[in-house]
């Protein structure tokens, strides 16, 4: 199965797009994450990247639509896919289709945007493997420390209050617009967030089996 995860920075798509790929055993696709990763790894992409991430402003299109095409081309995408965090732009979406690729559905978490700036500033991240967690909604089993690999967790620089303002700002400009998009098509399905990780999985998993479009 293909599918893509919209939803506004903060509403909790990475973690629903992690249980799906965990239960549908297919590779998470975050652009997000590659861009850290490159970043880290002090790539030309990377640094490229940078000041947009950290303004809370979107990586020009060629750039991730270039990224996602070499990871899509990967063999373990064969069987099916999560993207999380792409498309995120009009241009990105309509790329996408030129490069051929089936989607099935469209998974949108929506949160209220008080909500999502509560949420952000209690989000950690593992700088060494990249997995969120929550001071109170994700908690890792050591306090600070990373369940799966052990390193220490730490704050994303662009989860800082002014810049989740300037990202919501950017998501409903250049990214709400691909709602349209995708319900024209009849694959969009509506999850609205709930306040346990727990609720919102189950909705999400019941979104993925209907067959009809806006539930
Ligand atoms: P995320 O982890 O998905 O919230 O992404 C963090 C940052 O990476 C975003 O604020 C953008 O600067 C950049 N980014 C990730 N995915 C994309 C994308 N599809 N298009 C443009 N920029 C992106």
């Amino acid at each position: 199965m293909n599918l893509i995860f919209l939803g506004a920075p903060g509403a909790g798509k990475g973690t629903q797009a992690e249980k799906v790929c965990e239960k549908l055993s297919i590779p998470a696709v975050s652009t997000g994450n590659m861009i850290r990763e490159a970043l880290k790894n002090g790539t030309e992409m990377g640094l490229k990247a940078k000041s947009y991430m950290d303004a809370g402003q979107l990586v020009p299109d060629d750039v991730v639509i270039g990224i996602i095409k070499d990871r899509l081309a990967q063999p373990d995408c064969k069987n099916g896919f999560v993207l999380d965090g792409f498309p995120r732009t009009i241009p990105q979406a309509e790329a996408l289709d030129a490069m051929g690729i089936v989607i099935d559905k469209v998974i949108d978490i929506e949160v209220r945007d008080d909500t999502i700036i509560q949420r952000m500033s209690g989000r950690r991240v593992c700088g060494s493997c990249g997995a969120s967690y929550h001071v109170l909604y994700k908690k890792p089993a050591k306090e600070e420390t990373c369940d799966k690999c052990g390193a220490p967790l730490t704050r994303r620089k662009d989860d800082d209050p002014e810049i989740v303002a300037d990202r919501l700002r950017v998501y409903h400009e250049q990214t709400e617009p691909l709602k349209d998009y995708y319900a024209k098509t009849g694959k969009l399905r509506i999850v609205e967030g709930q306040e346990e990780v727990a609720d919102t999985t189950a909705l999400t998993f019941q979104a993925l089996e209907t067959g009809k479009a806006g539930n």
